[in-house]
């Protein structure tokens, strides 16, 4: 069983769909229709993408990002750019953004219907030796042999297991408490644009996406990337500096934030201008109302992934600011890592599952606290209004911006895990990728699958096809 139909949750389907193994996904909204904002999916992930065959689908909903252009509100001055143009040499990849409906569109086109149980809100857990049972909030009860939680930053499935945790006194202190918050964003998508109110857009937008980020006054920042069919994915962010902010969001969830508080936000910036010319104000005006969405930027690692039957993906064990775009590229490759580890379990008992969560948690942990500590640098860098922050983001833009990211391509750019029970697509780029662990049972597959094939070729010269032959090899 798998909670949450996300980006995480959707891919985990994909590949145990190829792998043959048995699954069903439980969504607690009717129907997906995932709030727009643009998401960046960067080399890591592609190879995965390939491997499955949707690469050219997904170059069909993004374009490749070269650079985001960083300036100073006042003028709209260039301050510098992150420049991600390397990407495509150092790992043969470029970095990509698209609209995040259109990719739930593309992942979910992959999985049968039959599969997909939307309006199933989880509430409730219990597990034990022999699986995991859930409940929902139509009074369904459920049981499988696993339950992963790939239910977002707020996974009831995480509080359920920490509860039944807790009650033993199994859980880090560090686990139950609050996750940090220090940004909230707004996020929305436009529709298709007139080029005519948007020249530069025009010399854009067959190529690479336009994608510019604005240093605002106070606390505020604001950004945008040109996406496909000339729409624009945008989002302002509020950096939460002062004691009022902080009140304001410890009251607040982001679910708690109705029209019109978005309504009121979506006032107050109108008259923000952006450097493709026109104002904050025109990209809400072309946006439609109902995608528009806010919510609070938490960030938390957590230590515990797993329990008993049930182990956590995604956002539901680290929770990532979407400022440095890691978010749905970890979601992704958990599960794939997961689904290695799963692919390997023969027989099912609490043993072999328990020894499959542990190797899904040494490969994916050690990435995941160096990506919280990447998106804390660049949420700073990008995001950071105190003094520091600011003085911080001009000396790495005037003297360190290659070193820096660099820096940052030697750490990430050689993790592109792929589905170890699938054939592997070849490496590309300068970068030599992280060596993966080989599937034992499908290595066992393939050699049996050769040996049969070439029983049948001794069988075939030999004029008849028996079973004794076969039993002679
Ligand atoms: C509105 C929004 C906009 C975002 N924009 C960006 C962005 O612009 N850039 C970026 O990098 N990242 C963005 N993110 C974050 C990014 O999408 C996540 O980091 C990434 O999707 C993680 O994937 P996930 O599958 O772990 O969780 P999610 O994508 O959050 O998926 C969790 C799923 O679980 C479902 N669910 C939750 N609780 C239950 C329950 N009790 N029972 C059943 N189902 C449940 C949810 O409805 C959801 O479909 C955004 C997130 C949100 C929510």
């Amino acid at each position: 069983m798998i909670v949450g139909a996300g980006l995480g949750g959707l891919t985990l389907a994909i590949l145990l769909q190829r792998a043959g193994i048995e699954y069903q996904l439980f969504e607690k909204i009717t129907e997906i229709k995932p709030f727009g904002s643009a998401i960046a999916l960067g080399p890591n992930i592609l190879p995965l993408l390939t491997q499955l065959g949707l690469y050219e689908q997904f170059l069909a909903i993004a374009k490749p990002v070269n650079h985001i252009t960083i300036h100073k509100a006042q003028g709209m001055r260039r301050m510098g750019a992150v420049d991600i143009e390397e990407h495509i040499e150092r790992s043969g990849y470029s970095s990509y953004v698209c609209s995040r409906p259109d990719l739930y569109d593309l992942l979910i086109s992959q999985i049968p219907k039959s599969r997909i149980s939307f309006g199933k809100r989880v509430l409730s857990l219990v597990q034990g030796d022999n699986g995991a049972q859930i409940q929902t909030s139509d009074g369904g009860v459920y049981e499988a042999d696993i339950l992963v939680g790939a239910d977002g930053g707020y996974s009831a499935v995480r509080q359920a297991m920490y509860d039944k945790m807790k009650k033993k006194g199994l859980i880090p202190a560090v686990d139950l408490e609050k996750m940090e918050l220090n940004h909230t964003t707004m996020v929305g998508v436009t529709r298709p644009l007139d080029l005519d109110k948007y020249p530069l857009l025009r010399q854009q937008h067959k190529s690479f996406s336009r994608a510019d980020w604005v240093i605002g006054h106070g606390p505020f920042t604001w950004s945008y990337f040109s996406l496909t069919n000339n729409r624009i994915g945008w989002g302002f962010g509020t950096q939460i500096l002062t004691e009022e902010l902080q009140k304001e969001n410890d009251t607040s969830r982001s679910s708690d934030w109705g029209p019109e508080s978005t309504q009121a936000l979506c006032g107050q910036i109108q008259d923000y201008e952006v450097p493709i010319g026109g104002t904050m104000g025109d990209l809400i005006h072309e946006t439609p109302r109902d995608s528009i969405s806010r919510m609070l930027l938490e960030e938390k690692l957590f230590e515990t992934w797993y329990y008993q039957r049930t182990v956590l993906i995604g956002d539901a064990c680290h929770r990532i600011s979407p400022y440095s775009g890691q978010g749905p590229v970890n979601a992704m490759e958990d599960a794939v890592i997961l689904a290695n580890a799963i692919y390997e379990i023969r027989a099912v008992n609490s043993e072999n599952i328990t020894i499959a969560f542990q190797d899904y948690y040494a490969e994916r942990y050690p990435h995941a606290v160096d990506q919280l500590k990447f998106s804390k640098l660049f949420t700073m860098l990008m995001a950071g209004q105190t003094w520091k922050e600011s003085l911080m983001r001009r000396f790495v833009l005037s003297h360190a911006s290659k070193y820096f990211q660099r820096r940052n391509y030697a750490k990430t750019l050689n993790y592109r895990p792929q589905a170890s029970f699938l054939p592997r697509v070849p490496d590309r780029g300068i970068i030599p990728v992280l060596p993966q662990k080989p599937s034992k049972r499908h290595e066992e597959k393939l050699l049996a699958a050769r040996l049969a094939a070439n029983n049948a070729s001794i069988a075939s010269t030999s004029g008849f096809v028996t079973t004794a032959a076969t039993a002679a090899i």
